[in-house]
């Protein structure tokens, strides 16, 4: 950081500590409550005072799983309050609130070119940290934004939009690309198979996309905020085979589309049983690699196609804002928990072992505020 930056910096400092609470990774499965500095920013970047946080699946398999070194701090679905700026920012003042996107490509790399983001070599570089190697930073209370991000991934929050409504513009944003990749058509019928927050998120963008939509969930209670939100087609999956339901309910041919929306790499094969020949099966949730079977004659001879999604595009951050802050849906209500950030291991160890009633879990830092 420049001299300039850390002038600007202290300028506006007086009420920032030097050090804060974070929840540190510190291996496989092991997340504590660290005080570690508050993150110093340079010219052209923000500090962000973090309210909300969304814990995200992601989140939880880089925590279980061991695929990122250690330490860090996680946590990608942030929002808050601008608590400093750098040098040259001119968007953004101390006091705003906004919601930062963590990942931000070039938009003219190769990739880029081609409308696949999530392979840039810029995106895949963290704009966001608390400490440690950037890897998003929301589990903490402070967060540094960095100058691209700050450019081109941090969005002000209206008047009268909760933190918690805000915290889902990335989630949200991950939603619309998968249906991108699905291609959906009006009238089309599509099974969202899991009905935890992204797979209601999703079942929703099918609706606007003017599907009709079919959902299935093992939990009677998911179901049930799924109907409150106006679907009627449900499949409770502990009670019936969904294969055979949506067989049933499209004259026996099977689902135009199928979402997976479940980490479960066993319900590809149902997931592709569900699709009608000719269908689309998008695989959503699948971010672990491994193998799996697949019957080939169902990709080659009934011409179902597997199409993946992953991470957000920066194509639809406009769209996803909007949906989110028109609050076209009440996404709040898809919260079931918020923890303090003393709290962050309780929360990580119930979203990564979700209960019948447990939706989207959030960390707040901005519990704590007065
Ligand atoms: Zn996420
Ligand atoms: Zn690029």
């Amino acid at each position: 950081m420049g001299i300039a930056g850390q002038i600007a910096m202290r300028d506006q400092s007086q009420s920032i500590p030097a050090t804060m609470l974070a929840a540190v990774y510190r291996g496989v499965n092991d997340v504590r409550l660290e005080t570690v500095p508050v993150p110093e920013i340079g010219a052209g970047e923000l500090l962000l005072r973090v309210h909300t946080c969304g814990v995200c699946g992601t989140d939880l398999k880089k925590i279980a799983s061991g695929s990122h070194s250690a330490p860090r701090i996680f946590g990608h679905e942030t929002s808050g309050v601008v608590a400093a700026v750098g040098d040259g920012v001119r968007k953004f003042e101390p006091g705003d609130r906004v919601v930062v996107f963590h990942h931000i490509p070039c938009r003219q790399c190769y990739y880029c070119r081609h409308k696949t983001f999530a392979q840039c070599a810029t995106y895949k570089r963290v704009g966001c940290t608390a400490g440690f190697e950037p890897s998003g930073g929301g589990f903490a209370e402070y967060v540094r934004v960095m100058d691209w991000i700050v450019e081109h991934g941090t969005v002000h929050i209206p008047h009268g939009i909760s933190f918690e409504q805000a915290c889902f513009v990335e989630p949200v944003n991950t939603c619309m690309k998968g249906m991108e990749a699905l291609r959906l058509q009006p009238a089309e019928t599509v099974l969202v198979m899991g009905q935890g927050p992204i797979g209601i998120i999703l079942s929703v963008l099918a609706r606007r996309a003017g599907a009709t939509v079919i959902t299935s969930d093992l939990y009677p209670e998911r179901l049930r905020i799924t109907k409150s939100l106006g679907f009627d087609r449900l499949i409770d999956a502990s009670q019936n085979d969904a294969v055979q339901a949506v067989r049933e309910r499209t004259e026996g041919r099977g689902a135009d589309a199928v979402i997976l929306a479940v980490g479960s790499d066993r319900l590809i094969r149902p997931a592709m049983d569900a699709a009608r020949p000719g269908g689309r099966v998008l695989l959503f949730a699948q971010t672990q690699r491994g193998e799996v079977v697949v019957d080939p004659a169902a990709i080659c001879v009934d011409e179902k196609s597997l199409v993946g999604s992953y991470s957000a595009s920066v194509d639809l951050q406009d769209e996803s804002v909007r949906f989110v802050m028109n609050r076209e849906v009440d996404l709040e209500r898809l919260i079931s928990h918020r923890f303090p950030l003393r709290e962050s291991a309780r929360a990580l160890e119930l979203a990564a072992h979700p209960q019948p009633a447990s939706m989207k879990v959030v960390i707040q830092p901005g519990m704590a505020w007065v």
